[in-house]
């Protein structure tokens, strides 16, 4: 695909300026090139060669969430997501791809054992105290992102999800029906315990449970521009639907992921039956609880609110079913958030990369969380968990923010832990109130 290809979608934009007060980036910036009606225009007139199309491009694309808000603001529905999709696509191609993307992209998401044991290593040098050791001896202030990230990121998991998945029964008596588990890369790594609760929770509704070998579904890449390895993604993902045998459906926590599988296909232009199956099979896991378990049986004593993830109210129109399936369990009690689907700013690596852009929409954020007095702070994605749980340190908040299916797992049976919430440590002046 070209940029050309943006110019027919660009065309339904009458410049009504309606997407500017629901973008998170524009609320932050203020500034017209960064809500959907400023990038589209922008693109277009690069596509129709009025302007040049030069890496100067890249704040204009990269720091899009892809959220869809403008779009869900839009008449017309020009799709803003799809034309910075294809304009990033060129823009990779013409000066974003070299080695370190070729090696991310290509050897370590493509390859879920390469992943994980980069990932393993990089968790053990912070548990080892490596990164305090950068800090302290200024090594830190050569790579500055690196320090973004490890406070983003926090205290990282002692075990990956696919450890831990090793010494649970996955296949319950008298298992009525047999799913795959579709292992999101941020499930793994960042949120093993909302992982581990899924498939607890899948196993006490009668479900044999499949983790799946597969690698990523291709997002990173697809966002990032790299449609070749993206399109390599998905077809390793039809292998894999294809080597499970016979399933029910494929289900996963992971908001993006499942919203990637059921539009990569038509995102970047794949075209085939094994494409059509993984779109068919992929199924989200509150849509698929909501779809075939009774009511939960247990009481669940907490005070919870609910965060939208992007890829599930946007991209796959779920907002009912999360909220369906926590008021149906007896005792929690539900606060609805302001804004509950207002980007977290997390969006992949955002956090990382645009940092003070992603700060401020996450303050925002914060402060209708802190407004709802819940001490949990449910969502359904491993990127929103992780930008979250930032966000509650960073503004001293003590709620716990937690994957949905650790409380569902709870209602349902799963013997786990109480849902605590954290201390709050004091972080002085680092700590910025909405
Ligand atoms: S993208 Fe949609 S909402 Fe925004 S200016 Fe264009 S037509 Fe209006
Ligand atoms: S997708 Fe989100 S961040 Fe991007 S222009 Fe639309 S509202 Fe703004």
């Amino acid at each position: 695909m070209a940029l050309s290809d943006a110019i027919s979608q660009s065309e339904r934009c009458n410049r009504c300026g309606y997407c500017q007060p629901p973008c998170p980036v524009f609320r932050a910036t203020g500034v017209e090139s960064s809500c959907g009606r400023g990038r589209i225009q922008l693109v277009k007139a690069a596509a129709q060669g009025r302007l040049p199309f030069t890496q100067d491009y890249a704040p204009i694309l990269f720091e899009c969430l892809m959220c869809r808000a403008c779009v869900e603001a839009c008449a017309p529905q020009a799709e803003t997501d799809v034309i910075v999709g294809i304009a990033r696509h060129e823009w990779f191609m013409k000066w974003g791809r070299n080695p370190v993307t070729d090696i991310l992209f290509r050897e370590l998401l493509g390859d879920r054992s390469k992943l994980e044991l980069a990932a393993s290593l990089a968790f053990r040098g912070i548990d080892w105290g490596l990164a305090k050791a950068a800090e302290v001896t200024g090594l830190l202030r050569l790579q500055p992102r690196a320090g973004v990230a490890l406070e983003w990121l926090g205290s990282p998991p002692k075990k990956l999800l696919t450890k831990r998945l090793r010494r649970l029964r996955l296949s319950p008596a008298g298992a009525t029906r047999r799913v795959g588990y579709f292992v999101s890369c941020g499930m793994n790594m960042l949120a093993p315990d909302g992982g581990e609760a899924t498939v607890r929770l899948l196993s006490a509704l009668g479900c044999e449970v499949v983790p799946l070998p597969n690698a990523c579904c291709g997002l990173p890449a697809y966002v990032y521009g790299d449609w070749d390895a993206a399109a390599q993604h998905l077809l390793d993902a039809t292998r894999v639907y294809r080597e499970a045998g016979p399933l029910d459906a494929v289900v996963t926590d992971c908001g993006s992921c499942s919203s990637h599988l059921r539009h990569a296909a038509d995102l970047i232009g794949l075209d085939s039956a094994e494409v059509d199956r993984v779109r068919e099979l992929t199924v989200d896991l509150a849509e698929y609880v909501e779809m075939i378990a009774p009511p939960p049986p247990e009481p669940v004593g907490v005070h919870v609110t609910y965060h939208d993830p992007c890829h599930l109210s946007r991209h796959q129109k779920l907002t009912t079913p999360p909220r369906n399936l926590l008021s149906s369990v007896a005792d929690l009690r539900f606060s609805e958030m302001k804004e509950a689907s207002w980007c977290c700013g997390g969006a992949g690596s955002y956090g990382i990369e645009h940092v003070g852009i992603s700060r401020n929409i996450l303050a925002r954020k914060m402060g209708w969380l802190e407004e709802t007095g819940a001490t949990v702070l449910a969502t359904a994605c491993p990127a929103c968990i992780t930008q979250l749980a930032y966000g509650t340190r960073r503004h001293e908040l003590p709620v716990r923010v937690a994957h949905i299916s650790e409380i569902l797992a709870r209602a349902y049976g799963v013997d786990l832990p109480p849902l605590e919430a954290p201390a709050v440590e004091a972080r002085g002046n680092e700590a910025v109130r909405a």
